[in-house]
C-alpha cells in the first residue's frame, strides 16, 4: 500500500516495551514469575489511591477536569510553586511529546544522552527534528560534550537525573555550569522520573531553577515511586510562559478521572512513599552485596533499578532468567550488549533474581 508517510516518521525506531507478565508466562509455560523489567513499584499502588479510585468509579460518565485543578493545586502547594507552573500529562511521556510538538520544527535539533530513555528520540523524530545523541562517559552524562553539540538549530536538551538506564546523577555545580554556558532560548528538560529514590545529597532539583531566565522543565511521574504506572499520570514543572505554550498543544482531557483521583490520594500517603523508598534502599544494599559476592560488577545507582554487567551476552542471560520466571530488561537495544537492567523488588523477589542470576552465569 502506498502511504503518504514522511521520511522522519519512518526513521523512528519502534519502542520495545517490557513484556507483560501474562504474555511471558504463556510463551514460556511458566507460572508465578516476577517482573523486574519496568521500574514499577513492587508494593502495588498506595491503598489510599485504591480507595479513592473505587469511590470515583461512580462518576465515569463525566469528563475529567481538563485543567486538573485539584491535583495541580495540591502539587503546587507541596512544591512551593504556583499551579500555573504545572502541566499534567498522561504519563510524563505525554509531556515529552507536548514539548517536542510545541517547540521543535523539522530541521531543528535536540541534544540528548546516549543511551537514554527511548521516548526522547521518538518524540524528537515525531516532530521532524534531529536527535543529536551524545555518548555517556563512564556511565555519566557528558555535559561538556553535550554543550559542544549545541548548534544554532538546537532548540532543546534532555538531561535525566537519575539517569535511566545507569542510575547515575551529576552535581548541582555541574548542572549550573551547564545551564550558564548553554545559549539562551533552548529548552532544558530535566527528567526527574526517579527523584524520590536519590540518596546522594548533591544533585540538581528542577524546583530550584524554575525562576531563572532560561526555560527549564522538570519532568516527574506517579508511575515509579507512587505505583500508578497503569493509570498514566505525570507532571512537568516549568515557568508559566512555557506552561502556556504546552497548554496550546495539550489535549483538553489528557489526564483521566481515575488517574487524577489516584494521584491526589497518593500525594497524601507519605507512609506508603517512605515504605517504598526504604524498601528500595534496603533492596539496593542487598543487591550490591549479593552481586559483589557473585563477582559481578554493577553501577552505583540513585534510582530504583540497577544496571548489571553480566559478563556474557545480555540477551542470553535475559532468556535464562525468563525460564526461571524472572523478567528483566536486556540492555542490548540500549547499546550495552553485556548488561541487564533490573529494578529492585520486594526482598523475596530480589533473592529470587540473585539465585536465578547465579544459575544463569554458572551455566
Ligand atoms: C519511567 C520513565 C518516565 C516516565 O514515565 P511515565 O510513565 O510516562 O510517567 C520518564 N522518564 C524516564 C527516564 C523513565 O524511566
Amino acid at each position: 500500500m502506498k502511504l503518504p508517510v514522511p521520511e522522519y516518521i519512518l526513521s523512528i525506531p519502534p519502542y520495545v516495551p517490557g513484556k507483560p507478565i501474562a504474555e511471558v508466562e504463556r510463551e514460556y509455560g511458566i507460572r508465578n514469575s516476577i517482573k523486574l523489567a519496568s521500574n514499577e513499584n513492587p508494593l502495588g499502588p498506595s491503598p489510599r489511591s485504591l480507595a479513592a479510585v473505587r469511590d470515583a468509579l461512580e462518576n465515569l460518565h463525566r469528563y475529567p477536569d481538563g485543567g486538573g485543578y485539584d491535583l495541580a493545586t495540591r502539587l503546587a502547594e507541596k512544591l512551593g510553586l504556583a499551579p500555573e507552573n504545572i502541566v499534567l500529562g498522561n504519563g510524563s511521556d505525554e509531556i515529552i511529546g507536548m514539548l517536542t510538538t510545541a517547540f521543535l520544527s523539522p530541521g531543528d535539533s535536540a541534544v540528548l544522552p546516549k543511551p537514554s530513555f527511548l521516548m526522547y528520540e521518538i518524540a524528537v523524530r515525531c516532530a521532524g527534528a534531529n536527535p543529536i545523541k551524545v555518548p555517556l562517559r563512564e556511565f555519566n552524562q557528558d555535559l561538556d560534550r553535550m554543550l559542544e553539540k549545541v548548534t544554532p538549530e538546537t532548540r532543546m536538551v534532555f538531561l535525566n537525573v537519575p539517569h535511566n538506564p545507569t542510575g547515575s546523577i551529576f552535581s548541582k555545580a555541574a548542572f549550573e555550569d551547564f545551564i550558564h554556558r548553554l545559549p539562551s532560548g533552548i529548552i532544558i528538560v530535566l527528567d526527574e522520573a526517579y527523584i524520590e529514590f536519590v540518596r546522594e545529597p548533591d544533585f540538581p532539583n528542577s524546583l530550584n531553577y524554575i525562576d531563572i531566565d532560561k526555560p527549564i522543565v522538570g519532568l516527574r511521574t506517579f508511575s515509579k515511586a507512587y505505583g500508578l504506572a497503569g493509570l498514566r499520570v505525570g507532571y512537568g514543572l516549568m515557568p508559566a510562559e512555557v506552561a502556556g505554550i504546552l497548554n496550546r498543544v495539550r489535549q483538553p482531557f489528557n489526564v483521566n478521572v481515575l488517574a487524577q483521583t489516584a494521584a491526589l490520594a497518593a500525594l497524601e500517603d507519605n507512609a506508603f512513599l517512605s515504605k517504598t523508598v526504604n524498601m528500595v534502599h534496603e533492596g539496593l544494599d542487598y543487591m550490591y552485596a549479593a552481586l559483589a559476592k557473585l563477582g559481578i560488577s554493577c553501577c552505583r545507582t540513585q534510582a530504583n533499578f540497577v544496571l548489571i554487567q553480566v559478563g556474557k551476552k545480555a540477551d542470553e542471560v535475559f532468556e535464562d532468567l525468563l525460564r526461571e520466571g524472572v523478567i528483566v530488561r536486556s540492555m542490548t537495544s540500549y547499546g550495552y550488549p553485556n548488561h541487564i537492567r533490573v529494578n529492585i523488588g520486594r526482598p523475596e523477589e530480589n533473592e529470587r533474581l540473585i539465585s536465578a542470576l547465579k544459575k544463569a552465569l554458572l551455566k
